[in-house]
């Protein structure tokens, strides 16, 4: 969950894309905008409005983000030399992105700095010597859904195999450092690999919201527990001052789909994949 519009990080960045997505929460004037106009706007129309705002802001944030990403992509293959594609880029970036140095409250000139590099850095492999130490050194088990590698756990995918996986996605400017680097299963991996399932699933309390009860927990996909889980290792690396991989590391793979609170419904707001107790990870609904 993206939520967090004040002048600190949410937690600590070790990649261009987080660095990216955290000058576009603090300065970019739109959310704001957008924030204070749901606020003013006396809106209820879902049970969790706080919850529902804040996706809002974190959905449009991320998906400007992507775009601001692949102008860079763009412009480093027409033009030819920094400065050309910084000048491309900034009127570009007003054209297209809708986004006007005056719009952004900040140093227009370091966004897209940083806005290149994410571009940069996206296209960028894994050295193979830091991809062979992480296979070497990364542990036994997928982080995301916990299972040993060299195992059999299906038939059909036959034995579990480690891939090098993103903790930040490289589709929004995650890099390959060391930092944001953890060994997931292939599945995991390419689940995750698409951008638009996890900050995407958010809007499942649509979805869950309608769930009868009678029925019992809903199922929920693995896109959806996905999100579940990143959303904890943010509020985890928000509370802590951590890294990323440092909050997935100390909350440890997703577990079964529970609720938070067992008063409320099922939706997405009001579901966790981690154990609480163990983790101290409090999500509050709204
Ligand atoms: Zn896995």
């Amino acid at each position: 969950m993206i939520e967090f519009i004040d002048d600190s990080e949410p937690w600590r960045p070790t990649t261009s894309g987080e660095r990216l997505l955290f000058l576009l929460l603090k300065n970019h004037k739109e959310a704001r905008y957008l924030s204070d106009a749901l606020t003013e706007s006396g809106l209820r129309f879902a049970r969790r409005y706080g919850d529902w705002s804040n996706f809002l802001i974190g959905a449009s944030l991320l998906h400007l983000q992507q775009r601001l990403i692949k102008l860079g992509n763009d412009v480093r293959e027409s033009a030819a030399n920094r400065l050309d594609q910084i000048r491309e880029l900034r009127a570009r970036t007003c054209d297209i992105v809708q986004l006007t140095p005056i719009e952004y409250g900040a140093d227009f000139g370091e966004l897209i700095q940083e806005v290149l590099v994410s571009a940069e850095q996206m296209r960028r492999n894994i050295p193979d010597g830091l991809r062979k130490a992480v296979l070497r050194t990364g542990g036994q088990r997928c982080y995301s859904c916990g299972r040993l590698f060299g195992a059999v756990h299906d038939m059909e995918e036959g034995e579990l195999k480690p891939t090098v996986d993103h903790v930040w996605p490289r589709a929004l400017g995650g890099d390959s450092g060391e930092e944001n680097l953890l060994l997931a299963c292939q599945s995991c991996n390419s689940t995750k690999g698409h951008i638009a399932t996890w900050h995407m699933a958010w809007i499942q309390p649509i979805v869950f919201s309608d769930i009868d009860e009678v029925d019992g927990p809903p199922p929920v996909p693995r896109e959806v527990q996905m999100a579940l889980h990143m959303r904890a290792a943010t509020t985890y690396a928000r509370a802590n001052g951590t890294t990323l991989r440092d909050a997935f590391l100390t909350i440890g793979p997703r577990d079964r789909p529970a609720k938070i609170d067992l008063e409320q419904g099922y939706d997405f707001f009001n579901m966790r994949v981690h154990d609480e107790t163990r983790t101290m990870v409090k999500w509050i609904p709204g």
